[in-house]
C-alpha cells in the first residue's frame, strides 16, 4: 500500500533525489531559487514515512510560515496517507508554543500563557517607559523593542545584558528590558522572541526535557534555513548535535537527521536577526554534514534567471552559483518609467487589463513593493477600474480594533492574569469604570501584593473606591466569572465568543450606533465569530494538543488552542488559494513574498530611496541585503516580469524626485523592452528639456520611442478631461477618493452648496473636515 518508491522519486532530477534518499549524516541542500528546495523537503518526509518506516510522529519540518506549513502537510498526506497527520509540520514559533505548553511550568509560567503580538508589545513597553521615569522623547516603545528583541534573539536574558552596559544610555535600556520582562512574567505572558528564546533555556536547563524531545524527533528538517537567527540555530543544535552531556543512567541517544535547505542569496531577515552565517558555516557546526547542490531551476524562464543571476552577482563574498533552466528564453522584461506613482499604478493595472482580455488569469498576477504604505495607490486605481485584488499584509483583519477587542476578553478569559488584555477590556464598552477606579484597583494590587484581576474581585476592600464604581466593577467581575465557568466548561471557542459579544454590551453598542464604520466592525465580529467556528469543527485543528491525542479523538480544540492559532497567523498565511480567487490580482511587500511564485510579477518602486531602502544607500552589508531582497524578488516570476519606477513619489505629503534604481542598472540591458523611458517622459513634462539627459539605464529603445507618442496623448487626454470642480453631492456612508489622505468614508455634512462641509474618516488619517468646494475628493 501507498506509493512505490520509484513514484516518490518521480518528476525529480538526479541530485533531488539523492537529497530525498539521503540517510546517516546531516544534509544540507544549498541552490538559488526555484531549485526545488521545498518540493525536495517534502518528498524526503514521504520517503522517510514510506520507505524507511519512520513514525510521523518521529518527524520535525520547520517552514517560514503557518501556510507553507499546511501545504506541506497537505502534500505529504496526498502521498502517504493520513498517518502523516501526526508529524510536526510548522513554523518555529508554533513548534516551541506546543513545547511550552506542555513544560513552561518548569521555567515558572502557567501553560495557558498568552502571547503578545507587536500591538500589545508597545502597551507594555509603554507602561515600563512611564514607569521608569524615561524621557518618553528619547525612549520609545519601538526602538527599545527592537533593542530588547536582539538580545532575545542572541539569547541574552536581562541579567546577561544588564552585566555589560557600557553608559548610562544602555544602562537604562537594560533596565527597561528587565522590567519588561518581569511586567510579562507577571502576566503570565511571552513575546515571539520568547518563544523561542524560553524554548531554548528550557532544553538548555533541564536535560531530562531535552533528552524527552531528542529521542522524539528523529528527523528535523528546516526550510529557508539562511533566515534563521541565533536562537533558532540553537534549539535546531539542542536537538540534533551530536550530544557529549549525558545524563547518568540514561543511553546515549544518537542525533537526530537534520536536513536543512537554503539559499545564502536570499537571506532577507538581518533586521530581525537572521544570521546568514547560519547556512553558510553549516559544515563547520554539523561535522560529517553532507552538501548537495542543486542548479537547474524549474521556475522561470532564462530570461527572467539570467537578470536575477545578473543582480545578485554585484554581492561580494557569495559563492557565485549556475542557475540555469530549460524553460526556454520566455519574453523579454518590460520596463516602464512612470511620472509619478499614480501613472505607475495605472500602467499596471492597464496592463492586467490587457492580459485579463487576452485571456490571462488576474490571479495568476502579483504585485511588489518594498514598503506596506506604497500599496495604497495600487488599490485606489484598483478600486477605481473594479479590479479584485487582495493586499498581504498591511493593516491585518488580527489588528483591526474590534477583532483585537473581542480577542483581548478571551485572552483575559483563558488567562486572568493578563494584565494588557485585562486593561484593555475593563471599560471597553464604557460602562463607567474610569481611570480613578483603575488608580484606586491599582494601589490594593500593589499594598497587598495580588494580581490585577484578584484586586478587581476584592475591589470592595480598594481605598478610596467610589460606591457607583464599585457596583459597575463587581458587575464587571460576575460577567467576567459567569464567562470564565464557560472556559472551564471546555465550551467551544465560537460559543464562548458569541456570549462574550452579547454579555459585554459590546455587540448591542455597536447594533446602535449609526457611524457606519460600526457596520464594518459588526461584520469584522461576524467574520471572527465564523473563524472560531471552523476552526472548533476542525478536530485536528488545535496545534498545541498532542498529536496523537488528538489522532485518537481525544482532545477537542479549546478555546487556548483558538487563541494560539490566531496569535500565530502571519502576513502570508493571508495569501489566496489559487482556485478561490481566480480573478484576485495579489498585492504584498518582497518580504511577504519568499518562497512564493506567480505566473506574472510587477516590481515596482525600483528607485534609488525606495528599492534599495534610503536606509541603506550608504551601508554596504545593507545594500546587499536589499539587492538578494530585489533576487528574491525577480525569481517570484515564473514567466513574466514586470519593472517600474516613478520618477517623482511623494513620501509623507512631500513629492521627490528619485533617481532609478541602481539594480536597473545591474540588468542586462539587452533583456529588457523599455515601454518608456524617462527621457519620453521628461520630454512630455519638461519641454525646456526635450534633449535632456538619457534615461538612468538602458536607452530609449524603439518601444520606448513608440510609446512616447501614446503616453502623451493619454496626458493630453487626462488634462482635457479635467472639468471645472464640481461639488460632489455626498451623503453618511459614502466612501470617497482623496488626492493625499487616500481612500475615507464620510461621516457627517453639514451647509449645502458651496459651503458644505463633509467630515471624513480617513481611517489612519484622521477625521478631516473639508470644505466640499476646494477639497480634491471623488465620490466612489
Ligand atoms: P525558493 O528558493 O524560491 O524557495 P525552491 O528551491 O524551494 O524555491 P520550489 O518552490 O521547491 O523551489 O520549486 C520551484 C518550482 O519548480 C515549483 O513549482 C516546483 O513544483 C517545480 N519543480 C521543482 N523540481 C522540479 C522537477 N524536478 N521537475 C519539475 N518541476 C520541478
Ligand atoms: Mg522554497
Amino acid at each position: 500500500r501507498g506509493p512505490t518508491a520509484d513514484e516518490l522519486l518521480e518528476g525529480l532530477n538526479e541530485p533531488q533525489r539523492a537529497a530525498v534518499v539521503h540517510a546517516g549524516t546531516p544534509l544540507l541542500v544549498v541552490a538559488g531559487a526555484g531549485s526545488g528546495k521545498t518540493r525536495v523537503l517534502t518528498r524526503r518526509i514521504a520517503w522517510i514515512i514510506q520507505e524507511r518506516k519512520a513514525h510521523p510522529g518521529s518527524i520535525l519540518a520547520i517552514t517560514f510560515t503557518n501556510k507553507a506549513a499546511g501545504e506541506m502537510k497537505e502534500r505529504v498526506e496526498e502521498l502517504v496517507g493520513k498517518r502523516a497527520r501526526i508529524m510536526w509540520v510548522s513554523t518555529f514559533h508554533s513548534a516551541c508554543v506546543r513545547i511550552l505548553r506542555k513544560e513552561i511550568d518548569k521555567l515558572g509560567y502557567k501553560s495557558n500563557f498568552s502571547i503578545y503580538d507587536a500591538a500589545d508589545q508597545k502597551r507594555l513597553m509603554g507602561l515600563v517607559i512611564k514607569d521608569l521615569d524615561l524621557d518618553a522623547k528619547k525612549f520609545q516603545p519601538g526602538p527599545v523593542l527592537h533593542w530588547v528583541s536582539n538580545h532575545k534573539n542572541e539569547l541574552r536574558d536581562p541579567d546577561d545584558v544588564a552585566k555589560d552596559v557600557r553608559n548610562h544610555v544602555e544602562e537604562q535600556y537594560a533596565a527597561a528590558y528587565t522590567s519588561y520582562q518581569r511586567r510579562l512574567r507577571e502576566a503570565n505572558a511571552l513575546d515571539f522572541d520568547d518563544l523561542i528564546m524560553m524554548t531554548v533555556h528550557l532544553l538548555q536547563t533541564f536535560p531530562e526535557v531535552r533528552e524527552t524531545y531528542r529521542r522524539r524527533f528523529r528527523h528535523v528538517l528546516v526550510d529557508e534555513y539562511q533566515d534563521t537567527n541565533h536562537a533558532q540555530y540553537a534549539l535546531i543544535h539542542q536537538l540534533c548535535a551530536d550530544n557529549p552531556e549525558l545524563i547518568e543512567g540514561e543511553e546515549r541517544v544518537e542525533p537526530a537527521e537534520l536536513m536543512v535547505v537554503g539559499d545564502a542569496d536570499q537571506s532577507i531577515y538581518a533586521f530581525r536577526g537572521a544570521n546568514i552565517r547560519n547556512i553558510m558555516d553549516f559544515e563547520q557546526d554539523f561535522p560529517n554534514a553532507t552538501s548537495i547542490l542543486l542548479e537547474q531551476n524549474y521556475r522561470s524562464t532564462q530570461t527572467i534567471l539570467t537578470a536575477a543571476n545578473s543582480v545578485i552577482g554585484h554581492n561580494k563574498g557569495r559563492k557565485p552559483k549556475r542557475l540555469w533552466s530549460d524553460a526556454g528564453d520566455g519574453e523579454r522584461i518590460i520596463g516602464y518609467v512612470a511620472d509619478d506613482e499614480h501613472d505607475e499604478a495605472r500602467f499596471v493595472s492597464d496592463e492586467i487589463d490587457t492580459l485579463v482580455d487576452g485571456g490571462g488569469r488576474a490571479g495568476d498576477v502579483a504585485v511588489f513593493y518594498r514598503t506596506n504604505a506604497q500599496s495604497r495607490v495600487f488599490e485606489e486605481v484598483f478600486i477605481r477600474t473594479g479590479q479584485p485584488y487582495k493586499v498581504v499584509g498591511g493593516v491585518r483583519f488580527y489588528e483591526r480594533r474590534e477583532v483585537r477587542d473581542a480577542l483581548a476578553y478571551l485572552r483575559m478569559l483563558n488567562n486572568p492574569d493578563d494584565q494588557v488584555s485585562l486593561r484593555r477590556i475593563l471599560n471597553t464598552p464604557k460602562r463607567g469604570i474610569g481611570d480613578r477606579a483603575v488608580a484606586c484597583v491599582q494601589a490594593l494590587a500593589d499594598r497587598d501584593r495580588l494580581t490585577f484581576w484578584e484586586a478587581l474581585r476584592r475591589a470592595d476592600q480598594a481605598p478610596g473606591i467610589a460606591t457607583r464604581s464599585l457596583t459597575q466593577i463587581q458587575g464587571f467581575v460576575a460577567m467576567v466569572e459567569e464567562l470564565q465557568s464557560m472556559v472551564e466548561a471546555d465550551e467551544r471557542a465560537d460559543v464562548i465568543l458569541e456570549s462574550v459579544l452579547a454579555r459585554s454590551g459590546y455587540l448591542a453598542e455597536l447594533e446602535a450606533s449609526d457611524d457606519p464604520q460600526d457596520a464594518t466592525r459588526l461584520e469584522n465580529l461576524a467574520e471572527l465569530v465564523a473563524v472560531a467556528r471552523e476552526f472548533s469543527d476542525d478536530p485536528v485543528a488545535g496545534p498545541s494538543a498532542d498529536p496523537a491525542d488528538v489522532d485518537a479523538g481525544l482532545v477537542a480544540p479549546g478555546l487556548g488552542d483558538f487563541l494560539e492559532r490566531v496569535a500565530l497567523v502571519a502576513d502570508t498565511d493571508q495569501i489566496p488559494d489559487d482556485d478561490s480567487d481566480q480573478g484576485v490580482v495579489t498585492l504584498m511587500t518582497l518580504h511577504t513574498a519568499k518562497g512564493l511564485e506567480f505566473p506574472i510579477v510587477f516590481l515596482t518602486g525600483l528607485e534609488d530611496g525606495v528599492f534599495p531602502h534610503a536606509r541603506s544607500l550608504g551601508d554596504q552589508p545593507e545594500l546587499e541585503e536589499e539587492r538578494r531582497l530585489a533576487y528574491v524578488g525577480v525569481t517570484r516570476a515564473r514567466e513574466r516580469l514586470y519593472i517600474s519606477r516613478a520618477v517623482v513619489r511623494s513620501a509623507w505629503g512631500a513629492p521627490s524626485h528619485n533617481p532609478g534604481s541602481r539594480f536597473l542598472d545591474e540588468l542586462p540591458v539587452d533583456l529588457v523592452d523599455w515601454r518608456r523611458t524617462e527621457a519620453a517622459q521628461t520630454r512630455w513634462n519638461r519641454p525646456d528639456l526635450a534633449s535632456g539627459s538619457p534615461a538612468r539605464m538602458g536607452s530609449p529603445t524603439t518601444a520606448g520611442r513608440r510609446n512616447f507618442s501614446s503616453a502623451a496623448a493619454r496626458a493630453d487626454a487626462a488634462a482635457k478631461a479635467k472639468p471645472a470642480r464640481e461639488i460632489p453631492s455626498l451623503e453618511p456612508g459614502d466612501r470617497v477618493l482623496h488626492d493625499s489622505f487616500g481612500m475615507g468614508t464620510v461621516v457627517a455634512l453639514e451647509g449645502a452648496a458651496d459651503k458644505a462641509v463633509a467630515s471624513i474618516d480617513f481611517g489612519s488619517e484622521g477625521v478631516k473636515r473639508l470644505l466640499l468646494r476646494y477639497a480634491p475628493v471623488e465620490k466612489l
